[in-house]
């Protein structure tokens, strides 16, 4: 019985913790410091992010680009052709649009794009409601979502501290901003996001995902490293995360506005099947094959018995991204021919040929560098050895 008591003692107290630190934060609050994080998540003893004045706001510089997809242009139509409510269905969101921004309705839930996307560029613009109300993380608190998963915090932290890693531009409870160059309540702030989501292989990060964030103008975030999604209290949690996912911007029950919001969609990591950085083998090698094929196909368009030499360059430059073994014969079959050809020439006709034959020479030479063709590759031997007899490579 006593148990029962204590643990009916402790169901009425939990809310009341929990409700009354939600704003706050306490010393015993979000998970622990452990092996590899020197902080709690929400702690308090984290420095805050040292205040930098912004510029003012550049509305050109802010401008979606000519290849950005719109999500939000101030528009009723726009918010309700792209948004909706982020419920189970789809329902059109209770947002409200005025004088160009979108405002969260308290209490009316999450909304989130109709599409979904993943690495991306993504600007956005927020403004904390000018009548300032609340504290800490009660004052202006909304949050963009990255793929629904990955918060980046948005807050009025205008002369009002909170909790190192959950300041606006806070991957949130991950990584504080580096600086707090927030404008004051009322005021629009310019948010520029470029996300790259984690690679999964088998249950394993190959490669984390990266945020980087500046807010108006400053460098907030700077490639924030990220293994899985964020959340309230609890240690990101490595994990895969989809390909693609919405966007979202959360309702935390108090009127922020949102304006101008655009993304472009940016190339996967190298591991993902992008080419910024080492890719995989397999993928490597499927890449380098599609190249030679698309270099074979131009000289096989170049093709001409009669001038055989230019489709034979583009052949043999196909064969340092694949060696093919037929190409690799047929270009050895060009080249004797074109030597044997060369050797029958004489006087000024033999002469006239010394420039193109040194350069057949050098494209040889780089091929047997690049380990395509080896000693047993003749043409090169004979054309050497012909170059050499004539003192072709003697300067003047
Ligand atoms: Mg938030």
């Amino acid at each position: 019985m006593k148990i029962h008591y204590s643990l009916a003692a402790l169901g009425c107290l939990l809310p009341l913790v929990s409700a009354s630190y939600a704003s706050t934060g306490s010393p015993f609050y979000g998970d622990p410091p452990d092996n590899t994080h020197p902080w709690a998540v929400h702690d308090w003893n984290r420095p805050q992010p040292p205040r930098v004045e912004p510029r003012p706001y550049d509305a050109a510089k802010a401008q979606a680009p000519a290849d950005a997809v719109v999500l939000f242009d101030g528009t009723a139509e726009s918010l309700n052709r792209k948004w909706e409510a982020d419920k189970s269905g789809h329902e059109a969101t209770k947002w409200v649009v005025s004088d160009g921004a979108m405002e969260c309705t308290p209490g009316s839930g999450y909304i989130r794009t109709k599409e979904a996307f993943g690495d991306c560029q993504l600007h956005v613009e927020w403004a904390a409601p000018v009548h300032v109300k609340g504290d800490s993380q009660g004052r202006g608190n909304s949050g963009v979502f990255l793929m629904g998963m990955v918060e980046i915090q948005v807050l009025d932290n205008y002369n009002n501290p909170t909790y190192a890693d959950g300041f606006a531009c806070a991957v949130y409870g991950v990584h504080p901003p580096l600086a707090n160059a927030l404008r004051p309540p009322g005021e629009f702030q310019s948010e520029d996001i470029t996300f790259h989501r984690p690679v999964y292989q088998d249950g394993k990060c190959i490669q984390p995902g990266w945020v980087t964030v500046y807010c108006n103008g400053v460098l907030v975030q700077d490639r924030t490293q990220l293994e899985g999604g964020t959340g309230h209290m609890a240690r990101s949690k490595p994990g895969p995360l989809p390909e693609t996912g919405p966007l979202k911007l959360q309702d935390h029950g108090n009127p922020v506005r949102f304006r101008n919001i655009w993304y472009r969609p940016l190339p996967s990591q190298a591991p993902a099947g992008g080419y910024n950085g080492p890719m995989t083998p397999a993928a490597a090698a499927a890449k380098r094959q599609e190249i030679a094929a698309a270099i074979r196909s131009d000289a096989a368009r170049l093709a001409n018995p009669a001038a055989p030499m230019a489709g034979f360059y583009r052949l043999a430059e196909s064969l340092y991204y694949d060696k093919d073994k037929a190409t690799l014969a047929q270009v050895e079959q060009t080249a004797s021919q074109y030597i044997t050809s060369l050797k029958g020439l004489a006087g000024e006709q033999f002469l006239a040929k010394k420039e193109e034959a040194r350069h057949l020479r050098d494209v040889l030479k780089y091929l047997m560098r690049a380990q395509v063709i080896d000693g047993t590759f003749t043409a090169k031997a004979d054309l050497d050895q012909l170059i050499k007899e004539q003192n072709w490579d003697k300067k003047k």
